[in-house]
């Protein structure tokens, strides 16, 4: 099975990056991905937008991971990343937030593992466990998929 071997790590011009030191607020990571388009490209506007947003103090990125598509096979590789920040929102603010970036930055909701612009998943926010229908905190199955636990890894590896 070649593609399920062929992961990649690849650099973009703000992932992986140092960009702030921790100045308080809840400590989220959050994962991101996508597969259509000029991936990295959206990755590094999307960071920028963070960061200039106001609502949340990035700390660090990891690098890129490019890896193959799981569920539905017929469609692009996927690209995956991590963003550690700092944040006053609550879960359920930051949930919302992320959710109209998606929307902001194109993303179509078609079916369950389409083909997608930009995906944000609230991956940990502090110790917080928290489980219900619309958010569950730390993210299902992360510890299972390469692309969270690879670039939470590198990430944590790198420079402090
Ligand atoms: P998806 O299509 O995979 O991006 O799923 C989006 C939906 O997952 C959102 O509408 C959220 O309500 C729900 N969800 C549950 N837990 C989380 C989480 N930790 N981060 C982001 N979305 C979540």
């Amino acid at each position: 099975m070649k593609r399920e071997t062929s992961l990649e790590i690849r650099r973009s011009r703000r992932f992986p990056g140092r960009y702030a030191r921790p100045a308080g607020g809840h400590r989220v990571v959050v994962g991101v991905g996508g597969n259509l388009g000029d991936v990295p490209r959206r990755f590094d506007r999307v960071l920028d937008y963070l960061r200039r947003s106001g609502r949340v103090r990035v700390l660090r990125t990891s690098p890129l991971l490019k890896n193959p598509p799981f569920g539905y096979l017929d469609q692009p590789d996927f690209f995956n990343a991590v963003v550690e920040f700092e944040t006053r929102l609550s879960p359920f603010g930051l949930l919302r937030w992320l959710l109209w970036v998606e929307r902001r930055f194109g993303r179509r909701r078609s079916f369950p593992n389409a083909p997608r612009t930009l995906d944000l998943d609230i991956i940990f926010y502090d110790e917080l466990r928290w489980r219900s229908r619309r958010l569950e905190v730390p993210h299902p199955r992360y510890a299972e998929r390469v692309s969270v636990t690879i670039p939470l890894t590198l990430m944590e590896k790198g420079p402090r």
